[in-house]
């Protein structure tokens, strides 16, 4: 199989992938502290460290979201960064959501069956990831921002396929650059525009 093409093995070797795991929780401190340096988004008050529990389910073993919050009297508020683990509310984790998903378009049912049994994804859950995709996914505007930097154009049907294709992800470091491009989207305000 070629590695341009979509494979059950790629998906596989980085499920299994430790390193990749540890990357994306290093990646995910990057990002925290980006956040944290820009102070509140609501009143530019300091930002303390404030990561709450989460365990996504279908493989890595992290255990919590970095976040943070305001110290500043008065607003308090919750600052959740972007992260390249979690895709907002999703309680899989986020690399989990995208390269099952692209196997659905490139993998025979019955492999995509077995995928998905091995990681406890229910028929039903898949299906709605993949509305999620060709619907408000490829409808937001982040995606009508971010699309234009595709050249050629990346086919909406195939998504998140295509996505995955066109960042050759079957590369350790080519994976986690789709998943920073996807960040934005992953933080719970971003995310009450895109959830369903
Ligand atoms: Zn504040």
């Amino acid at each position: 199989m070629s590695k341009t093409s979509i494979g059950e093995d790629w998906c596989q070797s980085h499920l299994a992938d430790q390193r990749l795991y540890q990357l994306l929780e290093k990646v995910d401190g990057d990002l925290v502290q980006e956040a944290r340096d820009q102070g509140c988004r609501h009143c530019q008050g300091k930002l303390y460290r404030s990561d709450y529990a989460r365990k996504p389910r279908g493989g890595p073993l992290w255990e919590v979201r970095f976040s943070l919050c305001c110290g500043r009297e008065g607003c308090r508020r919750r600052n959740t960064p972007p992260s390249v683990r979690f895709l907002g509310r999703r309680v899989y984790a986020g690399l989990i959501v995208v390269l099952v998903s692209a196997m659905r378009h490139g993998l025979k049912p019955e492999r995509v069956r077995r995928l998905r049994q091995a990681l406890g994804i229910d028929r039903r859950t898949l299906e709605r990831w993949r509305q999620w995709w060709l619907g408000r996914f490829v409808e937001s505007a982040f995606w009508r921002d971010a699309r234009a930097r595709f050249l050629p154009p990346l086919a909406p049907p195939t998504m998140p396929l295509s996505l995955c294709l066109s960042f050759a992800v079957h590369e350790r470091p080519r994976l986690v650059d789709l998943l920073r491009f996807l960040a934005p989207i992953t933080t719970p305000s971003a995310w009450s525009a895109l959830a369903g």
